[in-house]
């Protein structure tokens, strides 16, 4: 059987056998590279032989019995808006062309440890800002199911090298849905844990309050090792949290009679495209016919979700960006008349149309005149959306919903009107407004065969829920790989 076939945590247990050496894998990864990667374009940038010289190294440790982790020697694709020590790390921006990162994120270094083998760093939309990696100043990429479709995103390069086998495994970064949504119109798997779960040092902040890393794969079960392997306390993020559990594998498999999954009413009416909404449905009762106990009620404060979003992620974005300024790291304009020129070209130059917006829209509403009418009362509404979705978990266990409202759009179709592409994004941000947990698991397909996923979100700290009832649910599925990704696997 083919590397590409198989899960990171199958892959690993053959390498720890014997079966196979992470070189192998390294080789078939890189090779498929090189077949599908001109189509689909999930990487910025990929350095082949530094990934097989560290595969080397790796092989060697697991020889010498120094490295046992379920990951060690399986190939991994790593987002660019995580730092990687002397590896160029660009979050698509032409502004960070030329960063080269003195450390590497924390989760980047935890996967490290484990074994793990970078190929390459991941398109996105620039900043993580977008929802179709189309405004990455380094190109598209296409959705491997179709490549006239976009991937979603903005971890859409994360999502389409997992499913077209261009890495076994990648790591995303989610702000309001940049992992659930790509993982959904990709058909994999993918989790945003609960905010601090996972250390953001090193993670190049967007929306600080918002940002999670979060793991992308084949399978629930990879999703739990993955997750387990990045999560942590870090002393070097002041929002990273201590939990009680970090081992996310014990869940998988549990009893799911009497699970208590709340479907929210408002989320499945106008707007919501009927295939969709039937094909996550269908998650609903598959978990019943396992003893689950399915329930709609109503979920208020949906419709100011989006603008109490984009008025926090931009106002936090509009200060975090400050940073790129030309003078200490990133891309300087070549000619300038002074300091502040050299700052007003440098930033205009290097700076993306999407990004302009967003820095603006956020000046703007944290400017003085307008600081109470829309920051402060986004952060209300922020308050009131927490205390929603608190009354639902004394209710429920689980929420189920849609990861998107639709499938994978083309390519093209989203960015000529920003306001829609945002309201792309309902089901995903109220999610991160909250600092919950979600995972996205593939349940079917539409009749373009475009892949569709469902969302489920539970309480903070709560992802034993997610992973059980997803592990339960995916038991009854097979994993389906597109053409495209079948290419090289024999
Ligand atoms: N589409 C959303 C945005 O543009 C979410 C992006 C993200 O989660 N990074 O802000």
């Amino acid at each position: 059987m083919s590397v590409l076939n198989l899960t990171a945590v199958s892959l690993g247990k053959k390498i720890q056998a014997g079966e196979l050496s992470a070189v192998e894998a390294t080789q078939e990864v890189l090779a498929q590279v090189e077949r599908v990667e001109k189509d689909v374009h999930s990487y910025v940038s990929y350095d082949g032989e530094a990934a097989l010289k560290r595969a080397k190294e790796v092989q060697q440790l697991i020889d010498e019995k120094k490295l046992t982790h379920p990951l060690a020697g399986v190939p991994v694709a790593i987002k660019d808006n995580m730092c990687t020590k002397g590896v160029t790390t660009t979050c698509s921006s032409k502004i960070l062309s030329n960063f080269v990162p003195p450390y590497s994120s924390t989760a980047v270094e935890k996967l490290e440890a484990a074994g793990a083998i970078m190929i390459g760093k991941t398109n996105m939309d620039e900043f993580a800002m977008g929802s179709t990696t189309e405004t990455s100043a380094y190109g598209i990429t296409r959705n491997p199911w179709n490549l006239d479709h976009v991937p979603g995103g903005s971890s859409g390069g994360s999502c389409a090298a997992v499913a077209a086998n261009e890495a076994i495994y990648a790591l995303g970064s989610d702000t309001g849905g940049s992992i659930r949504q790509p993982s959904s119109f990709c058909g994999v798997t993918g989790i945003k844990p609960t905010y601090g779960t996972v250390s953001r040092f090193g993670l190049i902040a967007y929306g600080s309050s918002l940002d999670q890393i979060g793991p992308v794969a084949k399978d629930v079960r990879d999703c739990a090792t993955i997750l387990s392997t990045i999560s942590g306390y870090d002393s070097k993020d002041s929002t990273s949290i201590k939990r009680e559990d970090y081992d996310f594998n014990q869940y998988l498999g549990q009893d799911i009679k009497g699970l208590r999954i709340g479907v929210p009413k408002g989320y499945f009416k106008e707007g919501l495209d009927k295939e969709v909404a039937d094909h996550v449905l269908s998650l609903a009762k598959t978990l019943e016919a396992q003893g689950a106990v399915v329930e709609e009620f109503d979920l208020s404060l949906v419709e100011y979700a989006i603008p109490a979003y984009y008025v926090i992620a931009d106002a936090e974005a509009s200060s975090n960006l400050e940073r790129f300024d030309g003078v200490k790291y990133g891309y300087r304009a070549k000619e300038y008349n002074g300091l502040h020129d050299m700052i007003k070209k440098s930033r205009s130059q290097g700076f993306g149309p999407e990004v302009k917006r967003r820095i603006m829209l956020g000046s703007f509403v944290l400017s003085s005149g307008y600081y109470d009418a829309y920051y402060l009362k986004a952060l209300r509404t922020k308050a009131l959306i927490v205390k929603a979705f608190d009354e639902a978990f004394a209710k429920y266990d689980v929420i189920l919903a849609p990861a998107a409202p639709t499938t994978a759009p083309k390519i093209g179709s989203s960015l000529a009107d920003p306001i829609k592409m945002y309201l792309g994004d309902i089901y995903t941000i109220s999610v991160n407004l909250a600092g919950l947990p979600g995972i996205t698991v593939p349940v079917g397909k539409d009749k373009n065969g475009l892949p569709i996923g469902a969302q489920l979100i539970g309480n903070r700290f709560r992802e034993d829920v997610l992973f059980k009832a997803a592990y339960a649910y995916e038991q009854t599925k097979t994993y389906e790989m597109c053409d495209l990704a079948q290419k090289g696997v024999n």
